[in-house]
């Protein structure tokens, strides 16, 4: 089993670059955010809990996503791997990420980072919002947030995995096909 993290800013592409590498990959594709905002759509507890955290630009709790993740590796069968997307987003997070794969005698395969300058992200998620949709994509100021969230809670990870030599990192300039093809380029590799 191959663990990919697909890492980046909001609004680099990785929602709409995972569709390609789970497939040509055989992977399963696990969005924290699209399964954050399915909770909230269907009205759980663990939804209501969280809407006000993400519609807001914060984090919601590194043990309610963890919690998800180890289900979802329980649960799933049938591929090749798995594809994070939007998870760890914290050191705390990809710390829990490295004990839950080594209870098993796994460890994460290779970090796929699409970068994309702050100016570009704006620009990206203002394009979203016509769309999409998304409340946490409606207005400037939340955007800016969860920019800010992004500087200041994931961003140390570049470090965290740059040191054991699983951090690469992809130009996310460009149109989707360039940058599909930077990414299949790295990930054949593995
Ligand atoms: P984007 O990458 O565009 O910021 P996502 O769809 O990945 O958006 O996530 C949307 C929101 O869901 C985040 O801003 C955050 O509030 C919440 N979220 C997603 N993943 C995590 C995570 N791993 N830890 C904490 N909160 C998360």
């Amino acid at each position: 089993m191959k663990y990919f993290i697909l890492f980046g800013p909001p609004g680099a592409g990785k929602g709409t670059q995972a569709g390609a590498m789970k497939q040509r990959y055989n992977l399963c594709h696990l969005s924290t955010g699209e399964l954050l905002r399915s909770e909230i759509a269907s009205g759980s507890e663990l939804g209501l809990k969280a809407k006000a955290l993400i519609e807001a630009g914060n984090l919601v709790p590194d043990e309610v996503v963890e919690g998800m993740i180890e289900e979802r590796f329980r649960k799933t069968t049938g591929v090749d791997g798995f594809l994070l997307d939007g998870f760890p987003r914290t050191i705390a997070q990809a710390e829990a990420l490295d004990l839950i794969l080594g209870k098993n005698g796994k460890k994460v395969t290779a970090v796929v980072s699409i970068m994309i300058p702050d100016e570009l992200i704006g620009e990206r998620i203002a394009h979203r919002a016509t769309i999409e949709g998304r409340a946490d994509d409606a207005s400037p100021e939340i955007v800016q947030n969860r920019i800010n969230t992004y500087h200041a809670k994931t961003e140390p990870l570049v470090d965290f995995y740059r040191k054991d030599g699983r951090y690469h990192e992809i130009d996310g300039v460009g149109s989707i096909e360039e940058v599909q093809k930077r990414i299949f380029d790295l990930m054949d590799r593995f």
